[in-house]
């Protein structure tokens, strides 16, 4: 049995600027193992070569472009699987810009077929720009549904979601949301890895630290999902959610001796949970991509793509 892993990054590998402790070693033991792996991230900002640069800045050594995959690299795929002769109008960065001009999708700001929202700031006169293109038939398209995301242990900024929602509510017109927990992000991935693999892959495992888009999209996708306990999911909340985890982990660092010797480690199997052992916390609290929780507390600032 063979198995590759979907990897989120947020929580998962690191915090913030800090490493979570062991995490390292596990991306080396994957490496020196020839174990398949993807790390999978909702920020279309960045390019995969940014992505490797700032792994290697925080330590992380032998991670080339190859091994990231971004909702803006769902995006292009997406459009050119889909629509293959389309235009973009684009609200966006680097990452998602170099996405589309790798698929050869071309720019129109005049009758563009699609509008696409990115992470990242804008203008009034971009969005204005935006809902002209929608109003003239553009439909909307979203990276991911992030409405906020985390700066730092007590900072958010605005996500691509909410300035999606911006555009919702100018023109009236529905968005489509790709990233996690999108299943079409989790098939082209699992795609990637097979292809790489020559299909040899026969489990495919996706680890991450969110409910709402790591592990909801794999459950839905019908991948096995680890969970880990480092980022924005506490043990207290497992009770909130209809879907459940494959599997829960402290931390990566527990997987490495897994891949290692091919071993299962200790895990509490996610349905113990489900079943009873994990109480539902007191108050929910908003998530990210809820936008219809406007009247509950303020998000809590660990929540990560
Ligand atoms: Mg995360």
């Amino acid at each position: 049995m063979k198995t590759g892993y979907l990897i989120d990054m947020d929580g998962v590998i690191y915090r913030e600027n800090n490493l979570i402790p062991g995490a390292a070693e596990f991306i080396q033991t994957l490496l020196a193992t020839s174990t398949p792996f993807l790390f999978l991230t909702n920020n279309s900002a960045p390019t995969p070569e940014d992505l490797a640069v700032r792994l290697e800045h925080l330590g992380v050594t032998g991670l080339s472009p190859r091994h990231f995959y971004t909702s803006a690299m769902n995006t292009a795929d997406f459009l050119s699987e889909t629509d293959p002769n389309c235009t973009v109008f684009v609200i966006g960065e680097g990452g998602l810009l170099a996405a589309l001009h790798e698929r050869k999708i071309p720019s129109d700001s005049i009758r563009p077929r699609y509008v696409v929202i990115g992470e990242g700031a804008t203008t009034m006169e971009r969005l204005t720009k935006a809902h002209e293109c929608i109003e003239r038939g553009a439909r909307l398209l979203v990276t991911n549904p992030d409405n906020w995301c985390p700066v730092s242990s007590e900072k958010t900024r605005p996500g691509a979601g909410a300035t999606a929602a911006f555009l919702e509510a100018s023109t009236g017109r529905r968005a489509y949301y790709l990233g996690k927990p999108n299943s079409y992000m989790f098939h082209r991935a699992r795609r990637k890895l097979s292809d790489w693999t020559l299909n040899e892959l026969d489990t495919f495992v996706m680890i991450g630290d969110t409910m709402e888009t790591d592990i909801r999209g794999a459950v839905e996708a019908g991948l096995q999902s680890f969970l880990v306990l480092t980022g924005s999911t506490q043990m207290d909340n497992m009770g909130d959610y209809v879907y459940q985890p494959t599997s829960i982990l402290q931390s990566i660092a527990d997987l490495t001796n897994e891949i290692k010797t091919g071993k299962a480690s200790d895990r509490l199997n996610g349905s113990v949970v489900a079943n009873g052992k994990g109480q539902p916390s007191k108050s929910g609290q908003r998530h990210q991509t809820d936008v219809f929780a406007f009247h509950k507390p303020r998000p809590r600032p660990a929540m990560t793509k």
